[in-house]
């Protein structure tokens, strides 16, 4: 048997966590040092050279998206002989055992998922049920508070109050919303990690078969696991199978949302004989970027401790650029990206990575501008999409009439008079009964306690679900989904709106029947409807994979979704001061260290070339603040860095055009205007300056509006006000 292929390709560290027998083991190692080729390789070396069967193999990655590259290189190693091994994130696996498993766990065969902004919503509904303000108890606060608790493995019972009257009345609005939950058929994403753990512990039976059967179990990016997670593991394992972990503590970026760096710690004391490995040649970056990268980490404490270098070139410097403020920021981005474009990057190859969602929208309008295709990931994710939801909850009702919160988005959408008033009757009678909103609307129309054109509007929409779940029973998925939304009114009412964003809503409607169309049900969903199980399909990946084939454009994602990815040219936007680290990160040390971790990763993204940008002032949610430098640009060794002052690239000869942001020199001419600065039209109304050419009387400047998008216009008439 040819091996070569598993081990060519790999360091001499490498190649002994691969080759190594069946034991456990902890690989300890920098940012793209290779750990996660070593997980995909010894996955390889498993089923080709010890002949363990893929059913024996289970493998834990972080995200979706990591799931189906890492199923994609096993497949390219040992071809479709990976087929059967359990492979996914903790939530898909989770999922798999309660699907397998429904009436040990105490679930509906159809269950369904709910995901974070339904069940905020349920939460909502909820508070205001039990009569509390919701200004005191805020929905997200309980939806934190829950989350937090299940991800400690604790139910109501479990948590002890006694001494804290709030949180008492936090486990009150828990109990109240597992009960609600419970009712529907509803898991959220902690429930499937709770449940799954509470079935393996409660059912020895299972148990048993799971731990007989699984031999390895390999985790990526162990750093990140939270107490469940943990504890879902040990009991796995059990004493038999043999535990690969991997894992960088210098990239542990999920504290905030309960994961334990010490997990990796114990891991060594909980687990037998576990053998340490650990890997410091750098792969993927620059000795530049590593250099940096390593200088900023160094400002931690009470790390592990890892020595990473390179045998690669220094390559270039790392380019820092100070904007006048984020649209500036956006379309320095922009105009290096195209830079990198001529010189034959792909688009690709570019990723943009902010601290928060919120960040991209500036970003976007720049490169849509541009005319360059991005892609978004992790920010409103196709199935998360208004259009998207309002479908899928119809199918849901249809599929259970029992699903309060898919019963309550489309009981009036379209709109079709039943208003706020006949709602709030219909939670209180489900309430005092204890039933669906279904039945108390059932109930409301029997016992006459509506106006009769309420009623009339509830019976309507009762017959309409029934409806459209008779007529569609004999439908493949795709055709139903498509029945439903032209049948369920939807696609007219977003006809009638006008608009380019109604149009996107209809488009990614169509994209909608595209998905059912091509999705393949997992092996262990083969007994479920195809409705069901896609409907969980799109709860869990929420279109993480989706659009695979709008491949080449820029990347733009959030620091924490960039984890485990690797780019080319990457640019870190948004370093400053209260922003990166945010304000409150920066008072405590704690979380002070894990936004350095969040630097860390961010910068260990890039493979060739880094670009560290910040704004002096930036306008978000609203408010227009300013920043300083971020420190961790101040961390890094100077010597890495190179400052980059724009010029203004129109007419002026390129020197005459450097200008320093603060310098008095900025203003041109003596207009008293300068670039980044905001200014009034009388008629274009507010707009930021761009780039500006010329002088005296012919001096014109390019303004970019909010409204009308941006212009040239000649500074001695524009009559431009400077705010
Ligand atoms: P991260 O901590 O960011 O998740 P990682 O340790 O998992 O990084 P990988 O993504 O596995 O690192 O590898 C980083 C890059 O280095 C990849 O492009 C990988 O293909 C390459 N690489 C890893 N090992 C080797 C090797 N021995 N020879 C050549 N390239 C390698
Ligand atoms: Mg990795």
């Amino acid at each position: 048997m040819d091996i070569s292929i598993l081990l060519d390709g790999l360091n001499e560290k490498q190649r002994q966590a691969v080759g190594a027998p069946a034991q456990n083991m902890l690989v300890l190692a920098g940012a793209g040092s290779g750990k996660t080729r070593v997980l995909v390789h010894r996955i390889a070396y498993l089923i080709q050279v010890e002949a363990v069967s893929p059913y024996e193999l289970m493998a834990v990655t972080f995200t979706n998206k990591a799931a189906a590259e890492m199923r994609h290189r096993v497949a390219d190693l040992v071809g479709s002989r990976y087929q059967g091994i359990w492979l996914g994130t903790f939530h898909g696996l989770a999922h798999r055992l309660l699907r397998a498993h429904y009436r040990d766990a105490k679930l509906p065969e159809d269950f369904q998922i709910l995901d974070s902004d339904d069940q905020h919503r349920l939460l909502k509904r909820i508070v205001r049920g039990m009569n509390l303000d919701e200004k005191q108890w805020p929905p997200k606060q309980a939806m934190w508070f829950i989350n937090g608790q299940k991800d400690e493995g604790l139910r109501p019972e479990h948590i002890d109050w006694s001494a804290n009257p709030i949180e008492r009345q936090l486990v009150d609005i828990y109990r109240t919303y597992q009960e609600a939950c419970d009712r529907a058929g509803l898991v959220d994403f902690a429930e499937l990690l709770l449940r799954a753990l509470e079935l393996l512990r409660d059912n020895p039976q299972i148990l048993t078969h799971y731990q007989q059967r699984f031999r390895h179990i390999l985790v990526d990016e162990f750093q990140d696991t939270n107490a469940i997670q943990y504890a879902w593991l040990r009991l796995l394992a059990g004493q038999q199978a043999k535990v690969m972990i991997v894992g960088d503590d210098d990239q542990s970026i999920y504290g905030w949302r309960g994961a334990r760096i010490e997990n990796i710690q114990r891991f060594s004391d909980d687990f037998k004989d576990v053998e340490v490995i650990r890997l410091e040649q750098n792969y993927r970056s620059s000795g530049t970027i590593l250099r940096a990268a390593n200088e900023l980490i160094a400002n931690n404490q009470g790390r592990l401790g890892k020595e990473l270098w390179t045998d690669g070139v220094d390559g270039d410097p790392i380019s820092v650029y100070c904007a006048f403020n984020e649209v500036d920021e956006a379309r320095f981005v922009v105009s290096r990206i195209r830079s990198h474009l001529q010189e034959g990057t792909a688009l690709l190859e570019c990723a943009i990575l902010y601290r928060n969602n919120a960040q991209s929208r500036v970003l976007e309008e720049a490169l849509m501008q541009e005319q360059i295709a991005y892609r978004i990931y992790g920010g409103v994710r196709f199935f998360e999409r208004l259009e998207i939801k309002d479908s899928l909850a119809y199918l849901r009702l249809m599929n259970n009439r029992h699903d309060d919160a898919s019963f309550e988005r489309v009981v009036n959408t379209p709109t079709r008079g039943i208003g706020q008033r006949t709602i709030e009757l219909l939670r209180q009678v489900a309430r005092e009964r204890q039933v669906s909103l279904w039945n108390a609307a059932g109930l409301a129309v029997s016992e006459k306690l509506l106006t009769s054109r309420a009623s009339g509007a509830l019976r309507g929409f009762a017959e309409l679900i029934d409806n459209l779940s008779t007529q569609s029973a004999e439908m493949d998925l795709a055709d139903q989904t498509d029945y439903v939304i032209a049948s369920s009114g939807l696609l007219a009412m977003y006809q009638n709106e006008k608009g380019e964003k109604a149009e996107a809503r209809i488009d990614n409607l169509q994209e909608l029947v595209t998905a059912t169309r091509q999705y393949v049900p997992d092996p262990n969903s083969e007994e479920l409807s195809p409705l069901v199980a896609f409907l969980s399909h799109a709860a869990l990946e929420a279109g993480d994979n989706q659009a695979e084939a709008d491949e080449s454009a820029v990347q733009l994602m959030t620091l924490h979704s960039a984890k485990g990815l690797e780019f080319p040219v990457v640019f870190l936007v948004g370093m400053e001061e209260g922003m990166f680290p945010s304000q409150q990160s920066a008072e405590e040390s704690g979380r002070l260290e894990e936004e350095r971790r969040l630097a860390y990763v961010g910068m260990t993204r890039a493979m060739r070339k880094l670009y560290l940008c910040h704004a002096e002032s930036r306008r978000l949610y609203g408010k227009e603040s300013f920043h300083s430098r971020s420190r961790f640009i101040r961390e890094l060794p100077q010597d890495c860095l190179e400052e980059i002052r724009l010029t203004t690239q129109v007419s002026q000869p390129m020197s005459a055009g450097r200008f320093s942001s603060s310098a008095e020199q900025d203003s041109f001419d003596s207009t008293g205007l300068r670039l980044g600065q905001r200014v009034l039209h009388p008629k274009f109304g507010e707009g930021v300056i761009l780039q500006y050419e010329g002088s005296g009387a012919q001096s014109r400047v390019q303004v970019q509006f909010a409204d009308v998008g941006s212009k040239w216009l000649v500074v001695a008439y524009a009559k431009l006000q400077a705010i």
